[in-house]
C-alpha cells in the first residue's frame, strides 16, 4: 500500500487513490448505514444561531462596493424563491428545542436505572458543554449559559446554497491564516516560501503587482506576509516546512474540497429548477486542482485512522437514545465498521508527528501541539461567522468531526495503566461518524464525475 504518510508532500500519483477507492467502496455502506440509519448518528446538537462572529462583525461581510450590488437581499427578491441564496440555506425537517438540563436529566433517569449502569458516557448529553484541555474544537455548549438545538443532519444534506461572493471568500482566507504558525524556536518548522507556482493568484490585480508583491514575500521568506498578500496557499511552494503544519494545511484544504465536491454534485440548475452533478463547476473546482483533490483522499486516510482507533474505545461506549435495542445495533454497526477498518499504520501514520513536541516551542513558549490545537480551535470559532445557516451547520459538524479525530490519534493513548482516560462527547462521535460519511460520499461523487468526463471525452 502506498500509504497516505503526513510526511509524503502532495503526491498526485500515489497508487494508493486507487487503493482507497476499493477501501470506499467496501466501508461506504456501513458509513451511509450509520450515519443516516441510527437515531444517535444523525442528530447533532448545537449552537446555531446565538454564538454571533467572534472575530468581526457580520455587517462587515456585506461588500459596500457598488459592483457587490448585484447581489444584495433587495435584487434577490426579484427572483423566484427556490433559487434565492437564503431559500436554499435554510434548515428544514423539524428543529427539537434544546431541553434545560433538569429536563435532561428526568429523561435520563430512568433509561439509567433501566441499563441498571451508573452515568454512561455518552449518555450525558447535558454535561457534554465542558471544555478539555484536549480538545482540538470549542464545544457548542462551551458556556452553561449556551442553548443548543438539535438538527437532523438527514433532513439537511450538504448541498449548493448559493452562498459566495465576498462573504464566503473572507471566512475561507481567515481559516487559512490559521495555517500561519509562528516560527518555532527550535524544531524544523520554518516556513520558507520558495516559490510562486502559479501566474497572478487571484487577490492580484495583474501579473505585474503580483511579481513586485512577490518579490517582497521571496524577500521575506513568509508565509504571513503571503498571507496579507492574498496569494493563497496553494499558489506557493514551501521548503522545509514542518509536518504537522502541512498536516494542518491538508486537513483544512481537504475539507474545502469536500464542500465543493458536495456542491457540484448537488447543485441546482436554475433552468429547470432540477438538482444534479454541474460537471463544470467539478470542472473548475476539483479537476484541475490535483493537490485539492489529493487532501481530499488524505482527510479520508486520516479519518479512517481515526475511527479504526475507536475499535476498543467504542466496546464501553453507551450508545444511549432511549431505545436499547437500537442502541444495541449501532453498537454493533460501528464496531463493524472499524473492523473492516485496516488496523495499524498503513494507511495513515499519526505516529512521526509531534515527535519532538517537549524539545521545541515557539516565541509565546507554546509547544507545536498546542499551537496546532489552538489554531484548530480557531478555525472551529470561526465557523461562527458563516452567514448562511446550511453551511454553518456542516462547517461546524466537519470541523467538530477533524478536531475528533485529532483527538483520536494524539490524546487517546493505548489504555496504559496510569494513562488519563479520554472521553468523547456524543456530538464528537455524532461529528466524527459524519464527517466521514461525507468524505466517503465526495470520494464516490468524485467517481460520478470521471466517469462523465470520460463520456465527454468518448463523445468528441
Ligand atoms: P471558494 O470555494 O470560496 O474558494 C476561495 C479561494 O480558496 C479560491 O479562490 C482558491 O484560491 C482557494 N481554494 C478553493 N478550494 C481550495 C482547496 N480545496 N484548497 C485550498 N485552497 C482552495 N456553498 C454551498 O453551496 N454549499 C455549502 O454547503 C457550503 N458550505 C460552506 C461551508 C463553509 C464553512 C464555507 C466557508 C463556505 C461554504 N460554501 C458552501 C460556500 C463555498 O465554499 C464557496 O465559498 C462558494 O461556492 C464560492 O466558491 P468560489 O469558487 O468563489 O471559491
Amino acid at each position: 500500500v502506498c500509504a497516505f504518510e503526513p510526511k509524503a508532500k502532495v503526491s498526485d500519483a500515489c497508487a494508493s487513490y486507487a487503493d482507497l477507492d476499493t477501501l470506499n467502496g467496501k466501508l461506504q455502506p456501513y458509513v451511509r448505514n450509520l450515519a443516516s440509519n441510527t437515531d444517535f448518528f444523525s442528530y447533532y446538537r448545537l449552537n446555531l444561531y446565538d454564538k454571533g462572529c467572534p472575530f468581526w462583525n457580520d455587517d462587515e461581510g456585506l461588500c459596500g462596493n457598488i459592483a457587490c450590488a448585484v447581489t444584495t437581499l433587495e435584487n434577490e427578491e426579484d427572483i423566484p424563491a427556490i433559487w434565492r441564496a437564503e431559500e436554499l440555506s435554510k434548515l428544514e425537517g423539524p428543529k427539537a428545542q434544546h431541553p434545560g438540563r433538569k429536563q435532561q436529566k428526568e429523561r435520563q433517569r430512568p433509561l439509567l436505572d433501566q441499563l441498571g449502569k451508573g452515568v454512561g458516557e455518552s449518555c450525558v448529553v447535558e454535561y457534554d458543554d465542558e471544555c478539555d484541555d484536549r480538545d482540538y474544537c470549542v464545544p457548542d455548549d462551551e458556556s452553561a449559559s449556551a442553548k443548543g438545538d438539535y438538527v437532523s443532519l438527514v433532513n439537511n444534506p450538504e448541498r449548493f446554497t448559493g452562498y459566495a461572493g465576498e462573504a464566503a471568500h473572507r471566512i475561507w482566507e481567515a481559516i487559512y491564516r490559521e495555517n500561519c504558525f509562528s516560527k518555532p524556536v527550535s524544531g524544523d518548522g520554518s516556513v520558507t516560501v520558495s516559490r510562486l507556482s502559479a501566474p497572478a493568484p487571484p487577490g492580484f490585480q495583474n501579473q505585474a503587482q503580483a511579481a513586485l508583491d512577490f518579490k517582497q514575500v521571496m524577500r521575506n521568506h513568509d508565509r504571513k506576509e503571503a498571507m496579507k498578500l492574498g496569494v493563497p496557499d496553494e499558489a506557493l511552494e514551501f521548503e522545509d516546512e514542518c509536518l504537522e503544519k502541512r498536516v494542518f494545511y491538508r486537513v483544512i484544504s481537504g475539507m474545502h474540497a469536500a464542500i465543493s465536491t458536495h456542491l457540484c454534485h448537488d447543485y441546482l440548475n436554475q433552468t429547470t429548477g432540477e438538482w444534479g452533478p454541474n460537471l463544470q463547476c467539478y470542472k473548475d473546482r476539483l479537476h484541475d486542482r490535483p493537490e485539492r483533490i489529493s487532501n481530499l483522499y488524505f482527510n479520508y486516510a486520516f479519518l479512517l485512522r481515526a475511527v479504526g482507533k475507536l475499535r476498543d474505545y467504542v466496546q464501553d461506549y453507551t450508545f444511549c437514545t432511549g431505545d436499547p435495542v437500537q442502541d444495541k445495533q449501532t453498537k454493533e454497526m460501528i464496531t463493524r465498521l472499524s473492523a473492516v477498518i485496516p488496523s495499524g499504520p498503513q494507511i495513515f501514520d499519526e505516529s512521526v508527528m509531534f515527535q519532538d513536541d517537549a524539545l521545541s516551542s515557539n516565541i509565546e513558549g507554546l509547544s507545536l501541539k498546542e499551537d496546532f490545537r489552538n489554531r484548530f480551535r480557531n478555525v472551529s470559532r470561526i465557523m461562527d461567522c458563516v452567514g448562511c445557516d446550511k453551511c454553518r451547520l456542516w462547517g461546524k459538524v466537519q470541523t467538530n468531526g477533524f478536531g475528533t479525530a485529532l483527538k483520536v490519534l494524539f490524546e487517546i493513548g493505548n489504555g496504559d495503566e496510569g494513562e488519563e482516560k479520554v472521553v468523547l462527547r456524543r456530538t464528537e462521535m455524532v461529528a466524527l461518524i459524519n464527517t466521514l460519511d461525507k468524505v466517503s460520499t465526495a470520494l464516490k461523487a468524485l467517481e460520478d464525475f470521471r466517469i462523465m468526463i470520460a463520456a465527454e471525452i468518448d463523445g468528441k
